[in-house]
């Protein structure tokens, strides 16, 4: 059966939420992805040192983070900008991953370097870059590993569904979709955070969905607030990038987070959280008129 999304659209049949079906939960090492918990994955745009990788990903966990994000292939706006350590950034990050015991995410550019990346990586991602690229995407369907799909910057939910469903479709439903911000004619932020499409896609598809306050900001001073909104809308969790000086980082230096900005952040959200799990324990749920099921 297919979901459909208030005439609009269909969501492809191994990612579409239908009946009385359960929500994906996907577990990644000791933590599940979609199974209630807010799961908080932040570090570097890019690994560039093992120091600061250690620094962070111990800052980090210390914060409640379950998951070290940080690129070792960079896919960049520009072709002069730091392209990543490559191999030397996945060992890093493996180091980081003995010493505090979170789990990795990292980004994964071609089908060339998925079976290299996921030697190290828990989690593979997908950039918004290469949401499109299907030979990519098919390879990932066959790579045993979770994948976190970034949503393409202008790409439609449903063309984002269809590219859930080409990784489905080659034997892998370990899936984790995020919403990153979509290009629009604003220019204030980097990019608009389509917050709606966290509802809309958990009404139609079982797939878990977080959101990255970060890339959407292009600023660290709205991190916090679009993570709130994150908490508010029901996300899974958060992919956030931290530094430890942002001010020297080799990529997305403005919308890092401190340290004590990101502990901040992530004490504020406990609240939320409290008030979320709350209203999901004591409140009927609101019945969509037009979506799924
Ligand atoms: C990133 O996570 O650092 C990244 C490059 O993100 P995006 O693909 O959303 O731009
Ligand atoms: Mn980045």
């Amino acid at each position: 059966m297919i979901s459909q999304w208030n005439g609009q659209f269909s969501c492809f049949d191994l990612v579409a939420r239908t009946g009385n079906q359960l929500r994906s939960v996907i577990p990644v090492r000791d933590i599940e992805i979609g199974g209630g918990d807010f799961v908080v994955m932040a570090g570097p745009c890019a690994v560039e040192s093992e120091r600061q990788l250690l620094q962070t990903a111990e800052a980090v966990a210390d914060a409640g983070a379950r998951i070290l994000r940080g690129g070792a292939y960079k896919p960049r706006s520009s072709p002069y900008s730091f392209q990543g350590l490559g191999v030397e950034g996945l060992k890093i990050l493996r180091k980081a991953r003995a010493a505090t015991g979170l789990a990795i995410v990292t980004e994964v550019m071609c089908k060339e370097d998925v079976k290299v990346i996921a030697e190290y990586a828990d989690i593979m991602q997908v950039g918004t870059r290469s949401m499109q690229n299907y030979e990519l995407l098919e390879a990932l369907g066959r790579c045993g590993r979770p994948v976190l799909l970034k949503r393409g910057m202008t790409a439609t939910l449903e063309e984002f569904l269809r590219s859930a469903q080409v990784i489905a479709m080659n034997g892998n439903l370990q899936i984790i979709l995020c919403e990153r911000g979509i290009r629009t004619f604003e220019t204030a932020t980097r990019y608009t955070l389509d917050i709606a499409a966290v509802p809309v896609v958990k009404m139609v598809s079982h797939l878990p969905v977080i959101v990255d306050p970060s890339h959407a900001a292009g600023v660290r001073c709205l991190v916090p607030a679009l993570s709130r909104a994150a908490v508010a809308v029901g996300a899974d969790g958060l992919l956030v990038e931290v530094h430890p000086t942002p001010d020297q980082a080799l990529s997305d230096g403005e919308q890092s987070l401190t340290f004590g900005e990101f502990r901040e952040m992530m004490d504020d959200l406990q609240p939320y959280l409290a008030l979320r799990d709350r209203t999901r324990r004591t409140r009927p749920r609101l019945v969509a008129v037009g979506g799924a099921d």
